[in-house]
């Protein structure tokens, strides 16, 4: 059976950084023997302007009848007058509420030959590789009731969580550490909350499912300041949807550009892989975005959607390959330092991606 993929390349650079995603999956299927198909379908602004609707009914019956979702990334700043409901960034909403994924993963990595750009002295930084995993279903942003009382002067949010919730979720995150350094953060306000002191019970018990995984507690508050000091002692990072919300973007700066961060939204119908930034209307159509964050969403795909592990891993390598060669878009660059196109940083990552098969080949032909 062929890995049906829908790809959603969207507004500004989405398609440019798609394209590039699309080219490494391509060179995959070519190389592995199992075959992918790929439809193309309309979101966000560029299916308000053909269509008239942020997400038409076709591509989000596409979606739901694929493997995986590939996306770009939407928002046009001629749509900003309109109301919320009405702008492109309305069809992504509505694409994860129907596909319905409930834990979403935010990787940070610190590529080594990044670690100078990044906002922290590189030797705290460098080996940086942590996994956030955030609820995304519950919680604060959720719980009912939620409102303003009739003054207009208090407002009230309900923050609440079943054992059922975080059960999934934390197997998602234990699962996902057993591919990794076996280390689970689990972070909560426990000394405050009682949604907190649940998710800790929980997350204890199905600890216990997992004993060749390390498991430690870890206020919010220690996390935040853990992240910024020495983010290096974190592998998994387990979350509630607020705390995850906050603590991937404070993750995302260990990476040095938003250009190379990716995402997967997991365990709804159908699994969405996105970069994490938006469509950047200041350099769409210039050659200029950086494809990475796109083409490590690929990877994630090929390991969760495709169960290709040794593939999503060689793409891993490629990208830090790329890189350690000097490869570098415009926002990864110093003063005076060459530039690649969006194209010609997808062509060096592809290349990479030949040289370790190559090795591959030749460590096994031994
Ligand atoms: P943005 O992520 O698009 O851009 C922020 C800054 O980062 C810009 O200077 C941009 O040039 C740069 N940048 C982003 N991605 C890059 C890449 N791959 N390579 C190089 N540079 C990159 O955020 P924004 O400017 O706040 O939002 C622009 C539009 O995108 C808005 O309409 C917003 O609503 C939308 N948005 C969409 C998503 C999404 O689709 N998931 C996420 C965030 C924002």
């Amino acid at each position: 059976m062929p890995l049906k993929i829908a790809l959603l390349p969207g507004d500004g650079i989405g398609p440019e950084v798609t394209d590039e995603a699309v080219r490494i999956l391509k060179n995959v299927a070519e190389h592995s023997g199992k075959p992918f198909t790929f439809s193309t379908h309309p979101i966000g602004g560029a299916a308000i302007d053909v269509e008239g609707v942020g997400l038409p009914e076709r591509t989000l019956e596409a979606c739901l009848g694929a493997k995986a979702v590939l996306l770009g990334a939407v928002g046009h700043p001629k749509f900003d007058g309109r109301v919320p409901s009405e702008r492109p960034e309305a069809a992504l909403l509505a694409l994860r509420q129907a596909l319905g994924g409930f834990a979403n993963l935010r990787p940070a990595i610190c590529y080594p030959a990044l670690a100078r750009r990044t906002a922290f002295q590189p030797e705290r930084v460098r080996g940086a590789n942590l996994l956030i995993i955030r609820e995304l279903l519950g919680g604060l942003y959720y719980g009912e009731p939620r409102g303003f009382e009739a003054s207009g002067n208090t407002a009230f949010n309900t923050l609440i969580y079943s054992r059922h919730e975080i059960e999934r979720v934390a197997r998602v995150a234990f699962t996902r550490a057993r591919e990794r350094r076996r280390k689970v953060a689990s972070i909560d306000k426990a000394n405050v909350l009682e949604t907190s002191r649940l998710w800790r019970a929980v997350v204890s018990d199905i600890a216990k499912e997992y004993p060749d995984v390390e498991l430690e507690h870890v206020y919010v508050d220690t996390a935040a300041m853990r992240l910024a000091t020495t983010p290096t002692s974190f592998d998994v990072m387990l979350c509630d949807n607020l705390f995850g919300d906050i603590l991937s973007d404070q993750a995302a700066s260990i990476a040095g550009s938003l250009g190379v961060l990716p995402s997967a939204t997991l365990g709804g119908r159908v699994d969405l892989y996105e970069p994490v930034h938006g469509s950047a209307p200041d350099i769409a159509g210039k050659g200029w975005a950086n494809p990475i964050g796109a083409i490590a969403s690929a990877a994630m795909l090929l390991r969760f959607s495709a169960g290709m592990d040794q593939e999503a891993n060689e793409i891993d390598h490629a990208i830090e390959d790329a890189l350690a060669a000097g490869a570098r878009t415009r926002d990864l660059a110093a003063p005076g330092e060459r530039t690649l196109s969006t194209r010609d940083m997808g062509q060096a990552i592809e290349d990479a991606l030949h040289d370790i098969r190559d090795r591959r080949h030749a460590y096994h032909a031994v």
